[in-house]
């Protein structure tokens, strides 16, 4: 899949209207941490090296289609100001002023759009403010792959009024679309690790890498779902409602397939309730009735590792426990740690998901991670083979 990217289109002196992802976490006016606006910096400055005028757009957080003032791209206004971009947030409330104000932009010189979900026609994908967008702009680059799942205003119904060769993705886009396509078509053997709270948001993307994975690891909370499944006591394990027909289900697909399925023979269990004992480890594979397990234990991280070094192409989503409590972190850390060890004999690793990027970072092991996958939802639609609407328009003829 090539997408089309700045460098194909005439874009020298001309403006553009770039839909980046500026969802970055915010507490009290502040931005904790700014690498989603890093991200997209490199589409940035090739536009503006090209002489080219920046209408940008993003959304921030979920406002209820009105105005919010503590979602406002304020903070990113004042962010890019620091690094010296000469950029200016406009609310967009009047659309004739606005529009005046971006034909009056000089080279180099952005216009930042208030956080576009503040107006309802954005979720709603809606066709007058997506033309409303393009009028701006005879360009349209989209480098907000985090949103590339969305059928928004900003991200679809914007493309029409755009001469189909002025669109392109920007290079964070291409990054990502590389990265994930690398677990697509993969050098075999793939390795999928698969854990976190809920099979249900993940059930998509573990089924389509059934056939296409060597091995799939299960480990977190889902895994207690597949033991109930085989009649394997879980004690008082968290499990969500209908999680073990899921289970079962992909039992079932996994059974017949070239795929195989490996599951925690071992856990950490927290101390029963009002006992005075630390946190222990399991005997075999059952869970004591009155226990809960919150992390794979020893032995099953020492086979998970085992095969993850056995691996060309690792794809990682879901931790493997209650990691946020140091005493239930260790087998993810240690997945982490292994991932890493095997990126450097030269496999190739993806990781995708909100809280495995926290524990790859708490780890340590960030930089030796081949693509830390920051699309959220949008890398697992991908990864599940899902056509994302936002880019469809974006690959090459
Ligand atoms: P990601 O954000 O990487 O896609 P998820 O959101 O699916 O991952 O799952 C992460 C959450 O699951 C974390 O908050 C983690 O603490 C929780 N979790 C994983 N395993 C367990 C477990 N055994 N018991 C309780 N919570 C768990
Ligand atoms: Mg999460």
């Amino acid at each position: 899949m090539d997408l089309r990217l700045p460098q194909d289109l005439p874009l020298r002196n001309q403006k553009v209207f770039l839909r980046c992802d500026f969802n970055v976490p915010l507490k009290d006016g502040c931005i904790q941490d700014p690498s989603r606006i890093h991200a997209v910096l490199p589409t940035i400055d090739y536009l503006i090296q090209h002489e080219c005028s920046i209408i940008l757009a993003s959304h921030l957080g979920r406002p209820k289609s009105k105005f919010d003032s503590e979602l406002s791209l304020k903070p990113i206004e004042i962010y890019l100001k620091s690094k010296g971009y000469d950029v200016q947030l406009d609310d967009f409330h009047d659309r004739n002023a606005t529009r005046i104000k971006s034909q009056k932009l000089l080279k180099g010189q952005i216009l930042l759009l208030e956080n576009v979900r503040f107006y309802e026609g954005e979720t709603k994908n809606d066709q007058f403010l997506g033309q409303f967008y393009a009028s701006m702009a005879p360009f349209f680059i989209n480098d907000a792959f985090g949103a590339a799942h969305r059928a928004h205003a900003s991200v679809v119904s914007t493309l029409k009024y755009y001469e189909p060769n002025n669109i392109a993705a920007g290079f964070l886009m291409d990054k990502e679309i590389k990265g994930l396509n690398q677990i697509l078509q993969p050098k075999k053997p793939l390795i999928c690790i698969f854990g976190g709270s809920k099979i249900a948001d993940k059930i998509s993307l573990i089924k389509h890498f059934i056939n296409r994975a060597d091995h799939i690891l299960i480990g977190g909370a889902m895994a207690y779902a597949f033991l109930k499944a085989q009649n394997i006591s879980i004690g008082l394990s968290l499990i969500h409602e209908g999680s073990m027909e899921q289970a079962q289900e992909i039992i079932n697909l996994i059974k017949s397939s070239s795929t195989q399925l490996h599951l925690p023979i071992d856990h950490i269990i927290s101390p029963p309730e009002g006992s005075e004992v630390l946190a222990s480890i399991t005997d075999d594979v059952q869970i004591p009735t009155n226990q809960k397990a919150l992390d794979i234990g020893p032995e099953t991280i020492a086979s998970y590792s085992e095969e993850i070094q056995k691996a060309s192409t690792i794809l990682w989503n879901g931790p493997m426990g209650w990691f946020e409590e140091p005493t239930y972190a260790t087998g993810t850390l240690a997945i982490a740690e292994q991932i890493a060890e095997r990126c450097q004999a030269g496999a190739y690793a993806v990781v995708g998901g909100g809280d495995s990027l926290a524990a790859i970072n708490l780890a340590g092991v960030a930089g030796n991670i081949s693509h830390m996958s920051t699309g959220g939802g949008a890398s697992l639609e991908f990864l599940s083979g899902v056509k994302l609407p936002g880019l469809v328009n974006l690959i090459k003829a």
